[in-house]
């Protein structure tokens, strides 16, 4: 073996002198001057920025509402309070997230029950949330994972046959579309999207949930802002124009309008980057299509998936390496894969809980044999044409 193909790991030349992240955010000048401005403006919160960034993220999801948080976080508890969730209530979701899809049920009181996945699509598998319903289940939230929609109609479906309340988790599916409809304008009742820097766009920290419900609107919004309303059509007993009411136990949930000024000024350029996104993807499939000892993403048919992640399906028949040493192999070559996710309820907390290994075999097999490779709009052709190379070398040592 040439010196150049010799591996990283194993002491050759690096394919890159740097560390290419595996996402991050893109800020320009435009979105510099929006925040100065903010800054230099009467309000750096509770002000008018906010109201015009829900208002522009109704219009580019196709929601009636938007409600901002100062996290997808903090906007995902909200969804579950406003829905009812409560003591004693299950909730249907997948393992294969980011911990706090689960939390969120948590932080309401409720009890999360993990489906397991589609084997294809690493999305959650309505057949098997079928078999998870009891009488106890009062919400599903599906993921949209790596940006491809869940199979909505199927849980749609569920859901009206059982009286379910659908929170979509679509902190990866920012611009993505199911049937030829934005998510986020869909039938579920509430739709969250987060801003994190390696999310679509970005407000630092950030979230919001889009929804066509006036009433679930109004308890989003009291449930930022402490659980207080000022709106006398809402309160028990109406005074003098100072007058509010603190109805519900709610939060200081509050984006900033200096974050909101730079949501906005991101939001432009959404369509952009989303264009990036799904070029790189273009890119990376037509390099590992026919690559020995992985698999491509698979996209539905009905799906317009909007590129947060790209995973790579290691075979485990064609290598002589685990996802570890394929991890660090590529690490080594300054490439910063990552795993998402390890099944959420084989986290202490949850195994504390009193979940157990092999509730979810699929989700649990699979996730052994996925690898995240770098994807954000910032990147440049030559940034992935160095993911190719490093992927190409690395497959070419491994290979059975
Ligand atoms: C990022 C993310 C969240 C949480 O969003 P934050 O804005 O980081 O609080 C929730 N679910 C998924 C699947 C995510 O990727």
């Amino acid at each position: 073996m040439s010196h150049k193909s010799q591996l990283a790991s194993l002491g050759g030349k690096p394919v890159r002198r740097t560390l290419l992240p595996y996402g991050r955010q893109w800020i320009g000048l435009d979105d510099i001057r929006a925040v100065v401005v903010t800054l230099l403006s009467d309000f750096v919160t509770t002000g008018p920025a906010v109201d015009r960034f829900e208002h522009e993220l109704a219009r580019y999801t196709g929601a009636q509402y938007a409600v901002a948080f100062s996290s997808g976080t903090a906007a995902l508890h909200a969804a579950c309070v406003a829905a009812g969730i409560g003591e004693g209530d299950e909730v249907i979701t997948t393992p294969i997230t980011f911990a706090a899809t689960a939390n969120c049920i948590r932080y309401a009181g409720g009890t999360p029950v993990f489906a397991d996945i589609d084997e294809r699509t690493y999305n959650i598998d309505p057949d098997s949330v079928k078999r998870l319903i009891t009488n106890r289940t009062k919400a599903l939230i599906p993921v949209h994972y790596t940006g491809q929609p869940a199979d909505m109609q199927a849980i749609m479906q569920l859901a009206k046959e059982n009286g379910l309340i659908v929170i979509e988790d679509a902190a990866h599916a920012f611009g993505a579309s199911y049937m030829g409809r934005r998510i986020g304008s869909g039938s579920a009742s509430m739709t969250m999207f987060s801003f994190h820097p390696v999310k679509h766009i970005t407000t630092g920290e950030g979230g919001v949930i889009t929804t066509d419900d006036p009433e679930l609107y109004e308890k989003l919004k009291e449930f930022r802002v402490h659980g207080i309303t000022r709106n006398p059509s809402r309160m028990e007993r109406p005074q003098g124009e100072w007058y509010y009411e603190m109805q519900s136990l709610g939060f200081n949930y509050r984006l900033t309008d200096v974050q909101a000024a730079l949501g906005a000024s991101q939001l432009k350029k959404a369509e952009r980057f989303l264009r990036l996104r799904r070029r790189y993807r273009q890119m990376y499939d037509e390099a590992f299509m026919h690559a020995k000892g992985v698999t491509i993403p698979y996209e539905s048919p009905e799906c317009e998936s909007s590129w947060h992640l790209y995973v790579l399906r290691l075979n485990r028949t064609e290598l002589r390496a685990g996802r570890e040493e394929i991890y660090h192999a590529l690490r080594a070559e300054n490439i910063a894969v990552n795993v998402h996710y390890v099944p959420v309820y084989l986290h202490p907390y949850y195994r504390d809980l009193g979940y157990r290994q092999g509730l979810c075999p699929i989700a649990e097999r699979v996730h052994e044999d996925m690898i995240t490779l770098p994807l954000f709009p910032r990147m440049t052709r030559r940034d992935v044409n160095d993911v190719i190379t490093a992927v190409h070398k690395v497959l070419a040592y491994y290979s059975a």
